[in-house]
C-alpha cells in the first residue's frame, strides 16, 4: 500500500507545502501516535520530497530518492540513542549532548542537500520507537533549541513520539505537531490476565498486593504493556455490559497511566502495586 493511500491528508498536505515557491517548510515537526513505522516512513517521504531531483513521484529513481529509501543518504540522518553516535560517545540509553553538538557543528558548513534529522528511539530488535523524557532528556533538547529555532536554510528536525507530551514543552512549542493514526486493529483479547484479574472489582483491598504479584508474574512472561492492555480490554468489556458504571472508565485511565510509567522505565513492581491500590478498593 502506498503511503499516499494510507495517509492521503498528510501526504497531500506535505506535497502541497513543498510545491510552493518560495518553499516554506517548517523547521521542526512532531509526529505522534502508536504507529512508529508509519511515522518513520512519513519522515523519510518528507526527506525524499525535499531532496528529490526527479519528478517526486512515489516511484522516482533519482539518486537522492534511491539513497533515502536505502537509509543511506548522507543528509538524512536517524538520531537515536544507538544511531549516529560520535565515536567517543559512550552513552547507550540516551540521545547525548555530544550528538546534539555534532549536529550543531555539522550545520555550520553548508550542504547541497536539504538536511533532515529524524529523532526517535529503537527497541532491542532495532524497531523504530518513540522519544520520551528518558531517552531524550532536557539537557540534550535544550542544546538543540537554538538550531531548531533559528531559521537556517534547508534544515528540518522531525521528532517521533507516542504521545505529544512525551516531548518537552520547549520542543512542542517550536514544532508543528501531527497525529499519525494507526490502522492496526487493536486486540480486544484479555485471556492472558483471566487467571489473576477476572472480577477484580470483587477483590478485597487487603488482597491488592497479591493481585499485584500475580500481574507482575504475568509481566515476566509477556511484554508488561501487553498485560496492561489485556486488563484494559477486560475493563472495556465490563463497561459495555455496565455502561452506567463509570468506575471502569476511571480504572482504564489508571491502567493507561501505569503503561506510560512502565514505558519510562519505572520499576514495574512499584508501578503495578500503585495501580492495584488505585483500582482495588
Ligand atoms: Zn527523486
Amino acid at each position: 500500500m502506498l503511503l499516499s493511500d494510507k495517509y492521503p491528508f498528510l501526504t497531500n498536505y506535505f506535497n502541497n507545502m513543498f510545491n510552493t515557491e518560495p518553499l516554506r517548510a517548517p523547521q521542526s515537526i512532531i509526529f505522534w501516535g502508536s504507529d512508529f513505522e508509519s511515522q518513520f516512513i512519513l519522515s523519510r517521504e518528507i526527506a525524499r520530497l525535499l531532496n528529490c531531483t526527479g519528478d517526486k513521484s512515489d516511484g522516482c529513481t533519482c539518486i537522492n530518492c534511491n539513497w533515502i529509501r536505502d537509509n543511506a543518504h548522507p543528509a538524512v540522518q536517524i538520531i537515536s540513542r544507538v544511531d549516529n553516535k560520535p565515536s567517543e560517545d559512550e552513552s547507550k540509553t540516551v540521545i547525548s549532548i555530544k550528538q546534539a553538538n555534532e549536529i550543531k557543528s555539522s550545520l555550520m558548513t553548508s550542504s547541497d542537500f536539504y538536511r533532515v534529522f529524524i529523532f526517535c528511539d529503537r527497541d532491542d530488535d532495532g524497531n523504530i520507537c518513540g522519544l520520551n523524557q528518558q531517552n531524550f532528556q532536557e539537557e540534550t533538547a535544550n542544546a538543540l533549541l537554538k538550531v531548531i529555532e533559528e531559521p537556517s536554510a534547508r534544515v528540518m528536525f522531525i521528532f517521533l513520539a507516542r504521545y505529544r507530551e512525551d516531548l518537552l514543552q520547549t520542543i512542542i512549542s517550536r514544532s508543528q505537531c501531527f497525529y499519525v493514526p494507526s490502522f492496526e486493529r487493536p486486540s480486544t483479547d484479555y485471556s492472558i490476565i483471566e487467571s489473576v484479574f477476572t472480577e477484580y472489582y470483587n477483590i478485597k483491598r487487603k488482597d491488592a498486593f497479591n493481585t499485584a504479584d500475580g500481574i507482575v508474574n504475568l509481566a515476566k512472561n509477556h511484554p508488561p504493556v501487553e498485560v496492561l492492555s489485556a486488563m484494559q480490554n477486560y475493563m472495556f468489556e465490563l463497561l459495555k455490559s455496565n455502561p452506567d458504571n463509570t468506575r471502569f472508565i476511571k480504572d482504564i485511565a489508571t491502567v493507561e497511566k501505569a503503561k506510560r510509567q512502565i514505558q519510562l522505565n519505572m520499576n514495574i513492581q512499584n508501578v503495578i502495586e500503585n495501580m492495584c491500590l488505585d483500582i482495588i478498593h
